[in-house]
């Protein structure tokens, strides 16, 4: 059986993600030892032991160590089970880190897909909804997969409650992907969204925002949800140029001013626009896996974060790839995947 040290780089839940997708794409029982050791509160958190659950159920798998707080799970999978899904975070974690889990399985998988997922779908620390529907699948469809992803409910951290459904038609073998330039921009836009909280938070983060871009008035906009959902607040900007769409965003937190929710989101934009690279940092350490099971790929992309070369060092160790990550230029990175 092969054995992955949860412990090695930045020791994080990425780790355990990517090693269950590929032990389910490759059908290979896993053990994975020192769960998340590199983080404050190591082992299995609720978001992981759903992400073990999803990976065991699209995998028919046998699993030992599936518990709140193990720091080692072994996992045997025995099948890919397409067909309908319902994955419950029970609560406000991550819906998309367990989407992230099982969806490069299904991309293959020999029929279509449909996932429910239950939890939290604008957590920080997680891809949000916005940047998995508008950045990331996107991408992913470019390698060929039908995908769609709907949000019914969103489910703002810590309350959760929220509602994704995605629906995926599998292609065999994912296509390449080379995404070297930016291209001309189209579109840009900042939207500060509350839920059950003053709009003056919104519009205080979308004054900051303002500040730091410079956009003309019109691409900044408050919207305002009431009801069952929240509290909950997020700055979401989007930066459409012709060849990729990329997100930041930026949580209200107690305890932190609007402003620097806002102000913090929209520097984080304008660097990656200063850089003039089409990926940003958390679409670079996402698209490693795809491009790394279409076998070959290259994209270009802010300085890699620990949580990249990372997830690199562990796809270069399971699936035997060869990768590069060469500075181009100030503030642009070259990553080339390739057998
Ligand atoms: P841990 O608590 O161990 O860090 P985790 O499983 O919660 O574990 P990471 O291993 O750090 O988290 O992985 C987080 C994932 O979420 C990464 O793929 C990262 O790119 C993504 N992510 C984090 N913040 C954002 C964001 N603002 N936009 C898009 N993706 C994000």
């Amino acid at each position: 059986m092969l054995t992955i040290d949860g412990s090695t780089g930045e020791g994080g839940g990425q780790i355990l993600r990517t090693t269950l997708s590929l032990s389910l794409i490759t059908q290979t029982p896993v053990r994975i030892t020192s769960i998340r050791k590199g983080r404050a509160r190591p082992g299995l958190m609720r978001q992981h032991l759903t992400s073990v659950q999803a990976a065991a159920q699209v995998g028919r798998a046998e699993v030992s160590g599936a518990a709140l707080g193990s720091q080692e799970v072994v996992f045997r999978p025995t099948a890919i089970v397409a067909g309908e899904h319902t994955f419950r975070v029970g609560s406000a974690g991550s819906t998309t880190l367990v989407l992230q889990t099982v969806l490069p399985a299904l991309l293959r998988a020999p029929a279509p897909s449909t996932l429910t997922l239950e939890g939290g779908t604008h957590n920080p620390m997680a891809p949000p909804f916005d940047f998995l529907d508008l950045a990331y699948l996107p991408l992913v469809r470019r390698m060929g997969p039908e995908i769609t992803a709907t949000l019914v409910t969103p489910g703002f951290y810590p309350a959760g409650g929220g509602l994704a459904r995605v629906s995926i038609a599998p292609v065999p073998a994912l296509a390449p992907l080379e995404l070297l330039s930016r291209g001309e921009l189209r579109g840009r836009r900042a939207v500060a969204t509350v839920a059950n909280l003053p709009s003056a938070v919104a519009l205080r983060e979308l004054d900051a925002a303002a500040a730091v871009l410079g956009w003309e008035p019109a691409c900044f906009r408050p919207s305002v949800l009431r009801g069952g959902h929240g509290p909950g607040n997020v700055i979401t900007i989007v930066v459409e140029s012709e060849h990729v769409t990329e997100v930041f965003t930026g949580f209200g937190e107690r305890g932190v001013r609007a402003e620097s929710v806002g102000a913090k989101a929209a520097e984080e934009a304008r660097d990656y626009l200063a850089a003039g690279v089409p990926v940003g940092e958390h679409l670079a350490d996402q698209l490693l896996l795809p491009i790394a099971l279409a076998g070959r790929g290259a994209f270009r992309t802010v300085r890699p974060s620990s949580h990249t070369t990372t997830h690199l060092q562990l796809l270069r160790d399971l699936l035997g790839i060869r990768a590069s990550v060469e500075p181009i230029s100030e503030g642009a990175w070259h990553i080339e995947i390739g057998r």
